[in-house]
């Protein structure tokens, strides 16, 4: 549907600063032609302004999102970026966020937080006039700026530091009701990625800061995409942070438990190569501090690394040692094993080895090594846990099958919190007996800018920018090949206008470039069509239709053009509904 009263855009008085050279500091396809097709300007690290026919693809990606929260009965508020503080203190969020969390003060000492999410604010908002059960459930959405100190800015729109989220919070009387919008939200995220016209995946995901115990990410799936993804053509996929898997180590066999000389060995790959065994064959050790200030040894596959998420579930807190925090400790860098720790290390180790009969480990020792280490013997395990990060080749925890590997872009999350929020922040409602209870909340967050490189992700080619129908700038560009031309002036308006009235989005090219110029920047840009009117073409009583996806250029005889470009607008349009 266009966005406003039909009208043509001229792009002669439109505000589209192309680029002809690659920005430099763009590594990512999506980063670099919004950059140069003139949609998007960084203003700083993480920070982006978008210009007009960018703003046109985020407003229509805006309302794709808002008509999908609106047919799950989800209703449409605003809340402010400007959060106080209190708010933050009493779900004890204002210490945990870390400096992630963009904090300011007024001119009256009081402070504040951007907000880089809004569950203490909807918490709030409802807590004291959301009493009844009667009144449950209740599903609020808004679609506001946020603000995260990010770490690493970067890659455009993908990881900024403000960036467009929509984000929904519901309340619930029971678990049942939860899941039942839970679901709602999670098959309206997948009409999203749809409409979008997004190749996607729903994956496991792990809660991060912001809680709960159940959750799944939307991924879009692209090289450039940050997430690690794992999937089992059984329909099991999981983000890499927390798949499970049948992690199958092996054993290596010694004749009896024996300290061999493994001068500078110190790295796995090196102690497999001296020992002539696989590197699943070996156990490897990590050194961290567990919450509580305990020095902790992890061990897990020699062949796999350790996921601090998974990690981070059995020991809240833990934080790697440094070099030197692991001589404090009287641990040996590189010879780390569990027999012979010193007094009060905590020992953890990662449920695959709890099979493994005969370990090959570290001796605590410079340069040496056991193999034939017992569990039960030679030394005890008291916590076993889920530490290592699985890989493709690892069985799918449901079915067994060896796991396969895709990276993608986290879209949209959704959450089931529980009462993490309402209970800390005393939001209640009372039920049929007038008992009082914390609600049930859900949160489920989409990321609209986001969103709008990771439809560039997928839709580009050398040429540019190809945009869907469902979110382009502009549907059809109508060239006129010449400049002023008597003959062919008046008859590409016409089409334009025509088409406009039509209801179809045009941009009409009237700049006083060459034909060339005019193509390669309506390539870059990416409308889905271009209709060239040229003066040959006109003398033929044609004129000629670009589609932009596949390249195919047909001829349109000039009274059946506009009626034929609005049918073929028109399907495309009902493709993406
Ligand atoms: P990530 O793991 O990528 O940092 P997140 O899990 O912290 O993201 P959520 O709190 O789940 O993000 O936020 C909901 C959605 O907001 C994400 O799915 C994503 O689409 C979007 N989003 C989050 N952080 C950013 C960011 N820095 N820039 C752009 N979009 C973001
Ligand atoms: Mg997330």
């Amino acid at each position: 549907m266009p966005l406003v009263t039909p009208c043509v855009i001229p792009m002669s008085t439109l505000y589209i600063p192309t680029l002809k050279e690659d920005p430099v500091d763009a590594e990512i396809a999506s980063h670099r032609m919004l950059l140069r097709a003139g949609l998007l300007r960084r203003v700083s690290p993480g920070i982006y302004a978008f210009l007009p026919l960018g703003h046109r693809v985020l407003r229509k990606i805006e309302q794709v999102v808002r008509e999908e929260m609106n047919a799950i009965g989800s209703q449409e508020i605003l809340m402010p970026i400007l959060q106080p503080a209190e708010l933050w203190e009493q779900s004890g969020r204002w210490e945990v966020y870390g400096p992630e969390l963009m904090r300011l003060v007024d001119r009256h000492e009081r402070c504040f937080a951007l907000g880089p999410t809004h569950e203490e604010l909807v918490t709030a908002l409802t807590r004291n006039e959301l009493r009844s059960y009667r009144e449950l459930p209740l599903s609020l959405f808004h679609i506001q700026w946020k603000y995260r100190d990010e770490i690493r800015p970067r890659f455009g729109l993908l990881r900024g530091r403000e960036f467009l989220m929509k984000d929904a919070y519901s309340f619930h009387a029971s678990q049942e009701s939860l899941q039942a919008h839970y679901d709602e939200q999670a098959r309206a995220y997948g009409r999203i990625c749809d409409r979008l016209g997004l190749e996607w995946r729903v994956v496991e995901a792990d809660s991060g800061q912001i809680g709960g115990e159940v959750s799944a990410e939307f991924m879009a799936l692209a090289e450039a995409g940050e997430a690690g993804i794992l999937y089992c053509g059984c329909g099991f996929a999981a983000n890499v942070e927390v798949a499970a898997a049948r992690v199958a180590p092996l054993a290596h066999e010694a004749p009896s438990f024996e300290k061999v000389a493994t001068p500078g060995v110190s790295t796995i790959g090196a102690l497999a190569e001296f020992l002539d065994i696989p590197q699943a064959a070996t156990v490897k050790a990590l050194a961290a501090r567990d919450g509580a200030g305990r020095v902790t040894v992890l061990f897990i596959p020699g062949d796999h690394e350790l996921s601090m998420v998974k990690a981070e579930k059995s020991c809240e807190g833990l934080e790697l040692l440094t070099d030197e925090e692991m001589q404090a400790a009287g641990l040996v860098k590189g010879f780390i094993g569990p027999c012979g720790l010193p007094e009060g290390v905590r020992v953890v180790a990662d449920a695959s080895l709890e099979g493994v009969a005969q370990w090959v480990v570290g001796a605590n020792e410079t340069d040496c090594h056991y193999v034939g280490a017992r569990t039960g013997e030679d030394f005890t395990v008291p916590e076993w846990a889920d530490l290592c990060e699985a890989q493709p080749g690892d069985g799918c925890p449901v079915c067994g099958s060896p796991l396969k590997a895709a990276r993608g872009i986290e879209v949209g999350q959704v959450f089931q919190l529980g009462t993490k929020y309402s209970a800390s922040m005393q939001a209640t409602y009372m039920d049929e007996d007038n008992n009082e209870h914390p609600f049930m909340m859900g949160c489920y967050g989409w990321g609209v800018t986001r969103s709008l490189a990771a439809v560039v992700e997928q839709h580009n080619d050398e040429a540019g920018i190809v945009w869907p129908v469902s979110v382009c700038p502009a549907e059809v560009a109508v060239i006129p090949l010449t400049v002023g031309d008597e003959a062919v002036w008046p008859v590409a308006r016409g089409l334009a206008d025509e088409l406009a009235l039509a209801g179809v989005e045009v941009v009409f090219d009237d700049r006083a470039e060459r034909a060339g110029v005019k193509f390669n920047d309506a390539d870059l840009i990416g409308f889905p069509y271009q209709l060239v009117v040229g003066k040959r073409g006109l003398e033929a009583g044609v004129v000629e239709l670009k589609d932009r996806a596949n390249g195919e250029r047909s001829d349109l005889a000039v009274s059946e053009a506009v009626a034929f470009i609005v049918a073929t607008v028109a399907a495309e349009r009902a493709r993406y509904l």
